[in-house]
């Protein structure tokens, strides 16, 4: 295999980041919720315009604080879209829940609002939505139908951090929402995520359970004399030296998302006359929305021309991988009982899918080379 000259993904760094971290060291506050954090903190709530935003150690550890808010319990039901990463369920099944996969549209590749409403039953204790690549999902009619059955929505914000549905942010329409600054996403410090919550009724229990599931932040406000174990819980809050590295992100948060934007459109520009010649369907976005820039993605006719396109890239050093697995179909998802036929969109998307490489610092000389790769690419 030639050596990969062109990553799928690429960790950013603005340069500010190690003063930030070596401030952090200065502060003499190594651990969770020092001023770094709190910046963080204060910069996802004013930016979003959500009421309460607290950082996590990832986006599934945000993910476990939300099944954990919800008091869900051995036996209740969980929706969930299956075209997803694994711990947008995996969360909730680790408090003993039973997933239950619903099939995505064939478009946004979200999930499909008209058939939500089908899974619903007495034991529904969440329906969990995923902004697939930073689109979001048709939240006026998930909203509709989750306040129909009294049902909370957690959404998966990982890819989404900025996108817009009609012009409000994606992130502030369910109960509580989930970020991720894992490598791989827009923003990142590595490893870490956050929660975002639009209840004032969670605030509270949220931050025991961050806490170990004491009364911790309570007592550093002076509002409890004494600390102590209140509830479940667990340690879900960053070091502060990540918050630094991620606060140096957050300050560039313009530039970073002016030179993803720069790609995608550059992408945009390019592909589609090439798509239609080939009958390859593009990642496209709905009027009344606005994306992250999270993503290219491109439906191929096939899995053939899709195996065959990923190693012709590859030869040329151009890693552009495929995507999520359905999870009804994989060994968990068959212990819940999932089988082929359960959700036929996502089996068919799933192995169709492939994702460009996008990442903050690409120029345009690597992304020319990439479309440049597809034009000359005669394996249909
Ligand atoms: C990345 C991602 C996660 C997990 O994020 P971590 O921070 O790695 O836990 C969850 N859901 C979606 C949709 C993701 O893309």
């Amino acid at each position: 295999m030639p050596e990969i000259l062109i990553p799928f993904n690429k960790p950013y760094a603005t340069g500010a980041e190690f003063a930030y971290m070596q401030q952090a060291v200065a502060n003499s506050h190594l651990s969770g919720d020092g001023p770094f954090t709190k910046r963080c903190h204060t910069f996802l709530q004013e930016s979003l315009g959500v009421p309460k935003a607290l950082l996590t150690t990832s986006c599934t550890h945000a993910l476990e604080m939300s099944a954990l808010l919800l008091d869900i319990q051995p036996g209740d039901e969980v929706i969930c879209p299956s075209f997803t990463f694994v711990t947008s369920i995996g969360a909730f099944t680790l408090r003993g829940a039973k997933p239950v996969f619903a099939d995505i549209r064939p478009d946004t590749l979200n999930i499909d609002e008209s058939k939500l409403e089908a899974h619903i039953t007495p034991r529904t204790k969440a329906i969990v939505v995923v902004h697939y690549a930073g689109v979001a999902c048709e939240m006026d009619a998930i909203m509709a139908i989750a306040a129909k059955h009294g049902v909370p929505v957690v959404e998966d914000n990982a890819h989404a951090l900025f996108s817009r549905y009609k012009g409000r942010f994606t992130g502030t329409f369910g109960a509580m929402a989930t970020q991720s600054f894992h490598e791989t996403k827009n923003f990142t410090c590595g490893e870490g995520g956050a929660l975002l919550l639009n209840d004032p009724a969670l605030f509270e229990r949220a931050e025991i359970i961050r806490e170990k599931g004491t009364n911790r932040s309570r007592f550093f406000r002076g509002q409890v004399d004494k600390y102590t174990w209140v509830d479940l819980g667990s340690s879900y809050l960053p070091s502060e030296l990540l918050a630094a590295y991620l606060w140096a992100q957050f300050e560039a948060a313009d530039d970073i998302q002016r030179r993803r934007k720069t790609i995608w459109d550059r992408y945009h520009a390019h592909v589609p006359e090439w798509a239609a010649q080939h009958g390859v369907q593009l990642m496209s976005l709905p009027d009344d929305r606005e994306q992250s820039y999270h993503m290219y993605w491109m439906l191929l006719p096939s899995l053939a021309a899709r195996t065959t396109l990923i190693a012709y890239l590859r030869e040329l050093g151009i890693y552009a991988p495929f995507h999520y697995l359905p999870l009804h179909l994989s060994d968990m998802g068959r212990k819940f009982g999932g089988v082929e036929g359960d959700c036929p969109v996502t089996e068919n998307v799933s192995d169709r899918l492939i994702r460009l490489p996008l990442y903050n610092a690409m120029t345009e000389d690597e992304q020319m080379r990439v479309i440049a790769a597809l034009f000359a690419f005669e394996g249909w």
